[in-house]
């Protein structure tokens, strides 16, 4: 089932969403639809807050062809690399606004997965940046939140004038 993605500034993109208590057949769910919707959207990540569910959950695909999202249940960072990559990136509750953005080149981040069991992810490239960008929409910060004041600046105009 298609998910409504809500647009910044929905107040649900802001707040800090809640652990997920278990992982049974509904979080499979709207895992499942999260991901269908991310793939209809032409995303590589979703998070829960962005279909307006707060709850630490969260699916990546950077191969949407293959079908095989990661989903992260109640994700957390365990470690960034000091060694930062700067690269354009996008939001799909920012449609159409990219920006230039520094994280860290490597990610490591332990979660549940669907079954519940800890599963660590040792991630670089464009994977360790969209665990690093849906990991941040789980606390209520968006991506224009991190832009340098330049970007910030340049992100804002293109917001007003679409
Ligand atoms: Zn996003």
């Amino acid at each position: 089932m298609l998910l409504r993605i809500l647009r910044h500034p929905d107040p649900c993109l802001a707040r800090p969403a809640l652990p997920v208590k278990r992982v049974d057949a509904a979080l499979r769910q709207l895992a499942r639809d999260m991901a269908e919707t991310m793939r209809h959207a032409k995303g590589i990540g979703l998070a829960a807050p962005q279909v307006g569910v707060s709850l630490r959950l969260a699916v990546v695909d950077l191969d949407p062809e293959a079908h095989r999202p990661v989903t992260l249940v109640n994700p957390v960072i365990t470690r960034l690399s000091r060694q930062k990559t700067e690269a354009e990136e996008g939001c799909l509750s920012f449609p159409g606004l990219t920006a230039p953005l520094r994280r860290a080149a490597r990610a490591w981040v332990s979660a549940l997965d669907l079954e519940g069991q800890t599963v660590e992810w040792s991630a670089e490239g464009l994977l360790a940046r969209a665990f690093q960008h849906e990991l941040d929409h789980l606390d209520g910060t968006v991506f224009l939140d991190r832009l340098s004041p330049t970007a910030r600046r340049e992100a804002d105009r293109k917001l007003e004038s679409p």
